[in-house]
């Protein structure tokens, strides 16, 4: 078996690496095992191989960024998402406290201020908060090809402390990006956070992206592949917040990370990658992770400006 053979070896070199700290500001986050830590490949025609924790479950927090930000631009269409939140990059952290000056628009939906405003567009405008959560986990659950759950502890445990998201949403509300209770919006969005996945679930989620937006298991479109273009490119330029330069030329393959310490891949055509160790960088970005996919990148040649 060469691929899990190739994994079990990569995971192995960075194994030894226990630099970085749990996510403190969440409490049941930093109560997770830090030693966790695994690999999965899933292919376009729906093969899945893998090394070490892939059948774990932990929340996949701001990996839900680019999925409701592809939910939201379906359901509502470009024009409408486009208005209300940019694609630039920040250069920023993922909880910072900004927004465009003239417009009080978010620059991009895979920081917070921009993944709270997407939540709120994800379904139709007349969902009460209820219904667009349900929205939201039948969307995740659709992309993961299974469906997935809620870690209620994870949950409860970020909304005693979520202060910063509720300034980032009243102020968004105060330019009226929010039309709605902002409360309401954050409660929902720490929902989408708490969405408990596997190391296998990000994989075949990532390559659902890869395969123009088709889950390769179920064979459901989940949403078009204008939707998928345009989501990869945000992942691209904006997926690892301010160390978004940095990975754009060392590893070069669209991508997102999540606090609980999820990391995913998606190469158009190819395939999706994730990997799971929850110690973080300063960034908020997996250290294993990060240096894993380095790895897969210099080992298979997958950054996207290479010629294969
Ligand atoms: N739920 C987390 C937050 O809003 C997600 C952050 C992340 O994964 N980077 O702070």
């Amino acid at each position: 078996p060469i691929i899990p053979d190739y994994l079990a070896e990569v995971l192995r070199d960075v194994e030894s690496d226990t630099s970085g700290e749990l996510a403190g500001y969440i409490p049941e986050l930093a109560a997770a095992d830090p030693e966790r830590l695994g690999a999965a490949f899933a292919m376009i025609d729906g093969e899945v191989y893998g090394a070490g924790d892939i059948d774990i479950e932990f929340t996949i927090q701001s990996i839900s960024k680019p999925f409701i930000y592809a939910l939201a631009l379906s359901d509502r269409g470009f024009d409408p998402v486009l208005a209300k939140v940019g694609v630039e990059p920040s250069g920023e952290a993922f909880n910072e406290i900004s927004l465009e000056s003239d417009t009080g628009r978010p620059l991009n939906p895979m920081i917070n201020a921009g993944a709270i405003t997407v939540h709120s567009l994800a379904g139709t405008e007349d969902l009460n908060p209820t219904e667009r959560v349900e929205r939201v986990l039948h969307g995740l659950s659709a992309f993961a090809g299974r469906r997935l759950k809620m870690d209620e502890a994870v949950c409860a445990s970020e909304m005693e402390h979520a202060h910063r998201n509720l300034v980032i949403a009243h102020m968004l509300r105060s330019h009226n990006v929010l039309t709605k209770d902002p409360r309401a919006i954050v409660d929902g969005y720490t929902r989408q956070c708490s969405v408990l996945v596997t190391t296998r679930d990000l994989a075949m989620m990532a390559a659902t992206l890869a395969n123009r937006g088709t889950n390769p298991l179920s064979g459901e479109q989940v949403v078009p592949e204008p939707v998928v273009r345009q989501v990869l490119s945000v992942m691209f330029s904006c997926g690892m917040y301010d160390a978004a330069g940095d990975w754009a030329t060392q590893v070069g393959i669209p991508a997102k990370s999540g606090v609980a310490g999820g990391l995913i891949g998606a190469l158009p055509g190819q395939i999706g990658i994730a990997t799971f160790s929850p110690r973080l960088d300063g960034h908020g970005n997996s250290v294993r992770g990060v240096s894993l996919f380095e790895r897969f990148s210099s080992d298979m040649g997958l950054h996207v400006m290479e010629v294969p």
